[in-house]
């Protein structure tokens, strides 16, 4: 099975950013550059104080809604966190899991990774989990074991049919917000490891039809040369998600 049959996916992750207000007038701007855009799902990953405004802005559009990071327990005593409930309940889609800003600041690791993939699968939301290795660890040529041990940790326990609704994101921790994108061959090179580590845990079918976005960087105008590569489904677009018109345009050259 061949790339025509996964649907590429473009999602921005707006990080720390956006009141509500900001959040509905960005949205509102996405709507009108995307209407009709068909061939690649669009989604929007805002904060958690912006997810319900969002969500009602993008009822009637062809825009979908991601959090951030979720919780595993479904409720009780655990302040601060959010669970996948509550993200079903203000009409998330998506949430990511694992990104590298959760790894390096607040002690995520590929166990609570696991945990929470396992507990949104259980709610119907679809994990976005992300994967990546830092700039000492490629140097070092340690590339392939981290990849393989975020990918077998975050996706440890799972059938193949869950695994359909996962998305992974690699995303190069040296390429995250720095500039530095991963030349396309670098990135194909990793995507390409990827689909043949869900392969040997899983089945090459299932392989085949898991999306596998990159992330670092993407920009209008590096997007079309990176979503060319034979294995690359789409994008997680950090900054330039940021402004309507760049990540329309990241869309627009995608499909
Ligand atoms: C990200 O944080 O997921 C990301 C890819 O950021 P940026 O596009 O800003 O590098």
């Amino acid at each position: 099975m061949g790339r025509t049959m996964r649907t590429p996916i473009i999602a921005g992750n707006w990080k720390l950013n956006k009141t509500v207000s900001e959040a509905v007038a960005l949205t509102s701007e996405l709507k009108k550059l995307v209407v009709g855009t068909e061939g690649v799902e669009i989604v929007v990953a805002p904060p958690f104080t912006a997810l319900e405004a969002v969500s009602n802005s993008i009822n009637d559009s062809n825009i979908l809604l991601a959090a951030q990071d979720v919780y595993w327990e479904d409720s009780g005593a655990y302040t601060g966190e959010v669970s996948a409930p509550l993200l079903i309940d203000v009409g998330c889609d998506y949430v990511i899991i694992g990104h590298s800003e959760r790894r390096q600041y607040f002690g995520e690791t590929n166990d609570t990774v696991n945990q929470k993939v396992k507990s949104a699968l259980s709610h119907n939301l679809k994990p976005i989990i992300c994967v990546g290795e830092l700039l000492e660890e490629r140097e070092a040529g340690r590339t392939e074991n981290i990849i393989k041990d975020h990918v077998a940790g975050g996706t440890a326990g799972l059938t193949g049919e869950a695994l359909l609704s996962c998305v992974i994101a690699y995303e190069p921790v040296w390429a995250i917000g720095t500039g530095k994108t991963a030349t396309p061959e670098q990135a194909q090179e990793v995507h390409h490891f990827i689909r043949n580590l869900l392969s040997e845990s899983f089945s090459d079918g299932v392989a085949s039809q898991v999306r596998i976005q990159y992330g670092g960087s993407v920009k209008p105008e590096n997007a079309a040369e990176l979503m060319a590569q034979p294995d690359v489904d789409g994008a997680l677009v950090g900054g330039a998600s940021l402004q309507a018109e760049s990540f329309a345009q990241i869309v627009e050259n995608t499909v």
